[in-house]
């Protein structure tokens, strides 16, 4: 009986060694998804001291169900300003969509979260779309210096706030891919659910790009959800585009291919001059400028086209990382000055 006893013992021994490397992996996928909730807890509250808007939570991770959300209750809150239809679907067949914001005859593009780690810019586009509405619907239809009102009428900014939404599911709901331990890679992954960065298969010198750690794709537009953006920009006359990225608090706004485009000084300085950003020199290594959003955009409409880096880097935020965005918005977003962003391109 005892030695039954420990053979049983020893075939349990042996079962537990079999299963422990994917214990250990499973252990690793629990550990972001605790890091991610415990960030998560910070819902509703800005630390840094605002209060966050009345919807848009400028602190959280936002997944692409969340934006869905969110984006309706806008557009029922400010139903004069805000109007949402979709670009279409991405890979994993989820709606990417699009924010008509004003009533004017010019018309601009916004895209943010076209990097799946990059969603901070997805809270930088919806509280910017919240408080300028806010702005429009008060007595004097001011925000800061800005009269959005006035600017509002004039212009109707398209927005693409979730350009990624399975890039931004796979690192804000810890979805696959993951690499081979097991761990999602948020700090780094950039890619839609093929692995490929929206940002460099775009049909603008795509054929010169060597850089493989570029992952442009298999040919130019190969994505469905580069096809969607360029669909829209095709579909209508954009006096300029932003395309919204995360490190840097600087703006390239000039590549060597396209060389200048009427407006995109004005623009960028503007910008610069008013919302805290420095502004980038040329863009001259095709390995850059290929196959971006921004550069296709200057080489197909001849307008200005920019890209804006969101997060500053200097002693305030050299110690941060992907998850702190988030966690210190208004600091890491430098946010009293770049959420005049879209009422400074306006004016
Ligand atoms: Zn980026």
């Amino acid at each position: 009986m005892r030695k039954k006893l420990l053979s049983v013992l020893v075939i349990l021994l042996i079962c537990q060694l079999a299963v422990s490397p994917s214990a250990e992996k499973l252990a690793q996928s629990e550990r972001v998804i605790s890091d991610l909730s415990s960030i998560t807890a910070y819902s509703g509250v800005s630390v840094g001291g605002k209060e966050s808007a009345a919807i848009i939570n400028r602190n959280r991770f936002y997944t692409s169900e969340q934006v869905e959300k969110d984006i309706s209750l806008l557009a029922k809150s400010y139903p004069d300003l805000i109007k949402v239809s979709s670009i279409g679907k991405s890979k994993r067949e989820k709606n990417i969509p699009l924010i008509e914001l004003g009533n004017g005859r010019k018309k601009a593009c916004i895209v943010a979260g076209i990097h799946g780690r990059e969603g901070v810019t997805i809270n930088f586009t919806l509280l910017s779309v919240e408080e300028y509405c806010k702005a429009c619907y008060s007595s004097s239809g001011y925000y800061g210096d800005y009269n959005i009102k006035e600017l509002l009428s004039e212009y109707t900014l398209y927005i693409i706030p979730m350009a990624n939404p399975d890039g931004t599911d796979i690192c804000n709901n810890n979805e696959l891919p993951i690499n081979s331990s097991g761990y999602i890679d948020r700090y780094y992954y950039r890619g839609n659910a093929n692995g490929v960065n929206l940002n460099a298969n775009f049909p603008f010198y795509w054929n010169s790009i060597t850089d493989k750690s570029r992952e442009k794709g298999e040919f130019a537009e190969s994505e469905m959800e580069t096809k969607n953006i360029i669909r829209l920009c095709r579909d209508n006359n954009f006096e300029w585009l932003l395309d919204m990225h995360i490190v840097g608090n600087c703006i390239y706004w000039k590549d060597s291919a396209n060389g200048a485009v009427s407006g995109d000084y004005e623009l960028a300085s503007g910008l610069r001059d008013n919302c805290g950003y420095y502004l980038c020199s040329a863009t001259t290594d095709v390995n850059e400028y290929g196959g971006g959003l921004e550069n296709w955009f200057r080489y197909y409409s001849g307008k200005p086209g920019l890209c804006i880096e969101l997060v500053r880097t200097d002693s305030v935020t050299e110690s941060m990382n992907l998850y702190d965005y988030n966690k210190y918005f208004d600091i890491a977003l430098n946010w009293d000055k770049t959420k005049y962003t879209f009422a400074q391109a306006m004016s």
